[in-house]
């Protein structure tokens, strides 16, 4: 019923995991840490071709993350396949997200910054927000489900929260070694990421992470607002 892996990236959109976190999901995989994504929406809503149909696009979508996941060494990919721009804070979300904690009981969970001032994607919003309310207190607490206990599924408790996107980042993490492959996992969301030379999206990424990275004694870095669970 359990499948343990150490770190589970919730994210909003296919795609958004490269751009918030993929450097540094292939550091941990190359230490050998188990990662799992679950990915909320099928990004249906994604394109501005005139041509594209939602299935097409969801598949297509579906397709580009597994390829990067791979390239990430991401262990398993779950798909909950909300339709894009349409996610809510229901009790039907977070117990999915609760269900899946328990089963795979990780130590970190990585996810979207819930709150950005003014525009923020509302998938994000809403991810971040449902996957931390599944963290605390839904997964912890043994009467939250009493049908998910029924079925083996214990309360866990998360050790830490990563959230990328946040306008108060408090953490920085070495992707010095890793930059190439998260472009290399960005560049497989081909229906996303316009990416031929003129465009310097490597380079524009380089100058971004290099200021994430200042005052460290490495060169590269992601950020984001930790937060750590007593236990
Ligand atoms: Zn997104």
């Amino acid at each position: 019923m359990t499948k343990k892996a150490q770190v589970m990236v919730v994210t909003p959109h296919p795609d958004d995991a490269e751009f918030g976190v993929a450097g540094t999901v292939a550091r941990w995989t190359s230490e050998g840490k188990d990662v799992i994504y679950v990915v909320s929406t099928n990004g249906d809503k994604g394109t501005s071709d005139t041509n594209m149909k939602p299935d097409e696009l969801a598949r297509i979508r579906e397709q580009e993350q597994l390829a990067a996941a791979k390239l990430l060494g991401v262990r398993e990919v779950i798909f909950l396949r909300h339709p894009d721009q349409s996610l809510e804070d229901t009790p039907e979300f977070r117990k999915e997200i609760v269900r899946l904690i328990r089963m795979y009981r990780p130590e970190i969970v990585v996810t979207a910054a819930p709150y950005r001032r003014y525009l923020w994607h509302r998938d994000h919003r809403i991810t971040g927000r449902v996957t931390l309310d599944a963290v605390f207190p839904y997964a912890r607490d043994i009467l939250a489900y009493p049908d998910l206990l029924e079925e083996g599924l214990q309360p866990h408790k998360v050790e830490e929260v990563l959230l990328w996107g946040a306008e108060d980042a408090n953490y920085r993490s070495n992707i010095t070694d890793t930059f190439d492959v998260k472009i290399a996992a960005l560049r497989c969301h081909k229906s996303q990421i316009s990416d031929n030379p003129s465009t310097g999206l490597k380079e524009r990424m380089r100058e971004r992470y290099k200021t994430l990275a200042e005052g460290e004694d490495y060169e590269l870095a992601e950020a984001f607002h930790r937060i750590e669970l007593r236990r």
